[in-house]
Formats: C-alpha cells, sequence, structure tokens
C-alpha cells in the first residue's frame, strides 16, 4: 500500500499542479481557494481557480500548494481524477465538495464565502480581522505573507461583522459536514480583542444553540487574566501561535511577535491555559520545517508533558513572505520527525481534542495523520 503520510509529506514540500480538465468544477462543485489569511500556494494564482484541498484513497486531507514546476500532477482520466509523480500515475484523488452557503449572503447582504471558509472537510474558518501590526515595523515572522496574500487576492472582508460571523456559522452547520470552528484574528494585538471575540461566540451561540462552541479560539497570546476570561465566552478549546520553539531561533525569525511573547512567556501562559480549559483543550501552533528535529521535538515533549496539543504546520516557502525562495526540508526529515513526534505525543497520554480540532480539518499539518497511524482519531 501506498505510504500516503510519505505522499502528503511530499506533495506539500514540493507543491502540485492539475491539467485544465481537472479544475473545470473548481468554484462550482468543488471548494476553491479563498485566501481567508495566508497563501500558501509556491506561486500566485490571481483568476486561476485552484482546489483549496483534496483527500487521498485512504481519507488523508491534503492542502493544495500550486507549483508550476511541481513533479506531482493531477489529470482528468475516465472521469476520475488520478494524481501522477511525472508521468507515473499514483492514486486517485479527490476534490472536496463546494458548501452551498458559499453561493449565499447575510442579511447584511454579505457574501459568505468573504466570511468564513471551510478548511479541510469540516472547520470552519473565521479571520475576524485580517490585520497583523508587526508588518507595520517590518518585523513580521519570516515565513508569513498576510499583507502580500490580502493585497494580491482581495478576496475577503477584512473586518468582519459579529452578526455575520453568526449567520454563516448557522448556515455552514446546517449542511450537516462542519464539526468544529477556527477562530482567529491575524495578530491583533488590542486590549479589545477578548471582548471582540466574547461578542463572536455570543453571535454564534444565539445563531447555533450550543452551549460550548466547539473549536478553537486563537488570538494574540493569550496570558494572566485573560486566558480565564476566553474560558468563560463559551469556547471549547484556545490555541498559542508559538511557531518556533528553539528560543533564539524564534526571537530571529518572529521578530515582531517574540517583542511582545517571549518563549518562556508562552510555555508560562500555556501551562495555566491548560489548567482552565483542561488537557488536550490547549492548541500549540508551530511552523514545522524551520528549526532542526531536534529542537522541534523538545516542544513536542514539554507541550506534551503540559497536556497540550501542537498543530505543526508543514512549512514550504510562500509568496510574499521573506522566506520566499528558499527550499523546506525533505518530505523523509518530515515524516521521520512527525512519526518521532506522534510517539511522544501518544506515550504522554494526550487528549486529542478531536472535537475541537481533527484530521480532516486542515491539509498542511501531518500530526493528525501520524497519530491516526496510531489508532487515534
Ligand atoms: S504574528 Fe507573525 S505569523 Fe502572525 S500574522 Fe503577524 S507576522 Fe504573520
Amino acid at each position: 500500500m501506498e505510504n500516503y503520510l510519505l505522499l502528503k509529506a511530499a506533495i506539500l514540500t514540493e507543491g502540485i499542479r492539475s491539467d485544465h480538465e481537472s479544475l473545470k468544477e473548481v468554484g462550482t462543485k468543488y471548494k476553491e481557494q479563498n485566501h481567508g489569511l495566508f497563501g500558501w500556494d509556491f506561486e500566485n494564482h490571481v483568476n486561476m481557480k485552484l482546489p483549496d484541498d483534496f483527500t487521498l484513497p485512504d481519507g488523508t486531507v491534503v492542502q493544495y500548494r500550486l507549483n508550476s514546476k511541481s513533479p506531482y500532477n493531477v489529470k482528468k482520466n475516465k472521469n476520475k481524477l488520478k494524481l501522477y509523480f511525472n508521468e507515473n500515475e499514483i492514486c486517485e484523488v479527490k476534490w472536496i465538495e463546494r458548501p452551498n452557503y458559499y453561493n449565499n449572503k447575510t442579511t447584511n447582504d454579505n457574501e459568505m464565502i468573504k466570511i468564513g471558509q471551510i478548511g479541510g472537510k469540516d472547520c470552519l474558518f473565521f479571520c475576524f480581522q485580517n490585520y497583523c501590526s508587526n508588518f507595520k515595523e517590518n518585523k513580521q515572522c519570516k515565513f508569513c505573507n498576510l499583507v502580500s496574500t490580502s493585497k494580491t487576492y482581495n478576496s475577503v472582508i477584512r473586518k468582519k461583522d459579529v452578526q455575520d460571523i453568526g449567520e454563516v456559522t448557522a448556515a455552514a452547520w446546517s449542511e450537516g459536514s462542519v464539526n468544529h470552528v477556527n477562530i482567529t484574528g491575524g495578530c491583533y494585538i488590542n486590549e479589545q480583542e477578548v471582548t471582540i471575540v466574547s461578542e463572536i461566540i455570543e453571535s454564534i451561540k444565539e445563531h447555533t444553540g450550543f452551549e460550548r462552541v466547539p473549536g478553537t479560539i486563537l488570538p494574540a497570546p493569550a496570558k494572566g487574566d485573560d486566558i480565564q476570561r476566553y474560558y468563560d465566552t463559551g469556547i471549547q478549546a484556545i490555541g498559542y501561535a508559538m511557531e518556533v520553539w528553539d528560543k533564539k531561533l524564534y526571537e530571529a525569525t518572529c521578530p515582531g511577535k517574540s517583542e511582545n511573547t517571549s518563549h518562556d512567556e508562552f510555555v508560562t501562559s500555556i501551562k495555566k491555559a491548560v489548567k482552565i480549559f483542561g488537557e488536550g483543550n490547549v492548541n500549540i501552533a508551530m511552523v514545522m520545517g524551520l528549526e532542526t528535529k531536534d529542537t522541534f521535538l523538545n516542544g513536542i515533549k514539554t507541550l506534551s508533558t503540559i497536556g497540550a496539543n501542537v498543530i505543526p504546520f508543514v512549512w514550504a516557502p510562500n509568496p510574499g513572505s521573506k522566506l520566499e525562495g528558499h527550499r523546506a526540508p525533505s518530505a523523509e526529515w518530515y515524516t521521520e520527525t512527525i512519526i518521532e513526534a506522534a510517539d511522544i505525543v501518544y506515550e504522554n497520554k494526550v487528549p486529542p481534542g478531536t472535537e475541537n480540532h481533527c484530521y480532516l480539518c486542515d491539509g498542511n499539518s501531518l500530526l493528525h495523520d501520524a497519530l491516526r497511524l496510531k489508532g487515534v482519531i
């Protein structure tokens, strides 16, 4: 059987391309990219609709990252989509269905697609404010292309209305395939953030009837008493975008963010968040591939011991970031490292927190897939 973990790592680090026929129903029958926050392709594709993600035969979800030079390519063949490495057929793939609400508008007459987008098969994503103050002084994280993506595609409403978010949530949930929300403010460093999040969660509760909303809020790093305030909003899990575990590399990679939140402050806050939200309900976003295997795994060890989950995104250089034109580590490196990470998480018995984030949520991380091989779903 094909090693789908390795195949996913290879597609994420090499990118993918498709023939004209296979893209015909993208944006009508199948879900297209909408660039809700970052751009993950190797090259921009204004005016070209591309799939957001797709599935491999074992159900693995893979993010679509365009690279017109990639050896991985999809062709339509007898009504099926086939994945090839150059001319050699590997397996069938399937684009993911487009949600119906993408065609609808809110009562404020805003297009729902510009407010919340589906990640993978079941995660409703909102960036309530597409803005990050770190770009102002050229102190953005070196892998980040938030501003360039927003300028290139201008595809979403930058500041979303609370009522609109509630309506989109109700519409998305009514279709039966959404299981979680993922809410972020880009990097909205503002004392009012917790108040805005509280209003958003209230609106979601009103429109859906949830008592606690399944999913994750990922604000600017929550510290001190704010952690309890986020819990009191009624969201089930909280996230911390720590990005890089190695202290010095974190400061070098994320100059603006590290001025506001040091490595040690992250760890202190995460410990507190686990006490409040419970083990398995704190998700740490890391960018995997920027640091050594050793320091990355040290991070996995410490965070697992604390009882936090990690969502390590597979890094590949994207346009508009400072690392544009660099190369990611090999697919083999990613696969070996993530298998060791899964062993650590498994041994520490961190509750998987799959009611907040699961392997169907997004196609740019490998840890859920590696844990699935161990029977953790
Ligand atoms: S904090 Fe870093 S990763 Fe997040 S939006 Fe700002 S520059 Fe990008």
